[in-house]
């Protein structure tokens, strides 16, 4: 019998002992929600032939609707993908000093905009801007919030009404439908396109520069490769037309490195004190891809054109918080320093030897007590070094149903993100941060235990 009269009243359950400690918890409203909910399902199963539940059911009810509500969307996963700079899964982790920092921002007031000397207003601008400067020899430095507003704020200060002249071979799309052609029109540029798709000359260049323009970009092609019958000057050759023709030069790295990729068996990423040498004017480029900081978009290159850069009402609207300034002054830091490769957690990844990785799979073998390490592929990802492989080695298990056994992994309480290859799952050690490693297991441990249809 489903009696709807049974059911007790909302102040009847908000009575109990079990009711306090919820509104102890989440609050009295949201209790109250709750609860409230709890009994409509409840009324609403009664009409569908369902029998009434007792209090504890309807609380019960109650409180898994709570957790549901404040359960955060944003969660840390454990990334075994061998991905390093993985977008879909935030990107670049910081080091300790960049935590560190960032929470000290964040916990008090600080000199943000105010001169301690004069006790006067002062610039958001100077924080990063001085490390920038002395790191890649650049005139000035302004950092926003990423790189895609850097580019957009770049031509919108240097170019809006003017010709951007662009090698055909660059109008990339990033990913998350940033392409460089809707930027420059959102910027109010006027696109001039030289070249075909595989090859660009010098004379292009030249041809285009005849006319007035505004001036010449190249952009990073991050994530394919054109390879077989292709052409592209040089960038000296491409800055030297620009000159000659009075326009500025500006070189959007993408992820942008300090480093040399090539000294880690990988190809030679441009660096960005490398375009700067070459005469660009302007550098735009990641604070979360190469660079291992928050996310942030850099613009290094002439005082001059920075100042128009820093001016533009854009400016404003796309401008780095204290967190991120923080943040991304403790990197670059890491940098001034030379010790990028022990301390930030991407170059970290980047340099391991794969005899340490081989170590840690092993380890995770005799651990788990099933599965092998094999040989097998990280990628830097991130917009970076498209095509190129480190050499690594993996945990591979053996299941009935690979996709089941991945989506078991996504459902662990610290959801673990892992591949599948030949109908076997891989877990690079790579990735996985040292102090995950606990984590990892026992959440394989689990997922191996409660085997369900896969
Ligand atoms: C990644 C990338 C961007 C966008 O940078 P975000 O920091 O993700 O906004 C722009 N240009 C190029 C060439 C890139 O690779």
């Amino acid at each position: 019998m489903t009696d709807l009269r049974s059911l007790p009243s909302v102040e009847q359950l908000l009575q109990t002992s079990r009711a306090a400690d919820l509104v102890a918890a989440f609050g009295r409203p949201l209790t109250v929600d709750a609860v409230r909910t709890a009994l409509d399902r409840a009324r609403a199963a009664a009409s569908g032939g369902i029998p009434l539940p007792g209090r504890d059911g309807l609380l019960d009810l109650a409180a898994d609707l709570l957790a549901t509500w404040t359960h955060p969307t944003l969660v840390g996963v454990i990334n075994a993908s061998g991905v390093i700079l993985h977008t879909n899964l935030g990107r670049a982790p910081l080091s300790p000093a960049t935590i560190a920092a960032m929470e000290a921002a964040s916990r008090g007031y600080s000199n943000l905009e105010f001169d301690l000397v004069s006790g006067k207003r002062g610039s958001r601008l100077i924080h990063a801007e001085t490390i920038l400067q002395r790191l890649t020899g650049a005139e000035a430095a302004v950092v926003v919030n990423n790189n895609a507003a850097a580019v957009l704020l770049v031509l919108s200060a240097l170019a809006a009404r003017k010709r951007v002249v662009i090698a055909r071979s660059q109008l990339v799309e990033i990913g998350g439908g940033f392409r460089i052609p809707d930027v420059m029109k959102q910027s109010g540029a006027k696109l001039v396109e030289v070249g075909t798709t595989n090859k660009v000359r010098l004379r292009d260049y030249e041809e285009a520069l005849a006319e007035t323009a505004g001036l010449v970009m190249r952009a990073h092609r991050s994530n394919f490769q054109i390879i077989g019958f292709t052409e592209e000057p040089g960038i000296e050759a491409v800055t030297a037309a620009a000159h000659q023709a009075g326009v500025p030069f500006v070189d959007d790295l993408g992820s942008g490195t300090l480093l040399d990729t090539a000294r880690y068996g990988m190809a030679h990423e441009w660096t960005v004190q490398e375009s700067l040498s070459a005469g660009a004017d302007v550098v735009t480029f990641s604070g979360d891809k190469l660079l291992g900081g928050p996310q942030a978009g850099i613009i290094v290159g002439r005082a001059d054109l920075l100042a128009r850069v820093k001016k533009h009402p854009l400016a404003r609207a796309v401008r780095a918080d204290k967190i991120r300034l923080a943040g991304l002054s403790a990197t670059l830091l890491h940098y001034l320093k030379a010790e990028a490769e022990g301390e930030v957690p991407i170059w970290r990844m980047i340099a391991a030897k794969p005899e340490e990785l081989k170590r840690r799979a092993g380890t995770w073998v005799k651990e788990l007590g099933q599965g092998e390490v094999v040989p097998g592929e990280s990628t830097v990802g991130g917009g970076s070094l498209p095509g190129e492989t480190l050499p690594t080695f993996t945990l591979a298990l053996e299941v009935r149903s690979p996709d089941k056994f991945l989506a078991a992994l996504r459902k662990l309480d610290t959801p673990v993100i892992a591949r599948t290859e030949n109908d076997r799952v891989l877990l690079d050690p790579r990735t996985v941060l040292p102090e995950q490693e606990k984590t990892l297991l026992a959440g394989l441990r689990k997922a191996l235990r409660e085997r369900t249809g896969w």
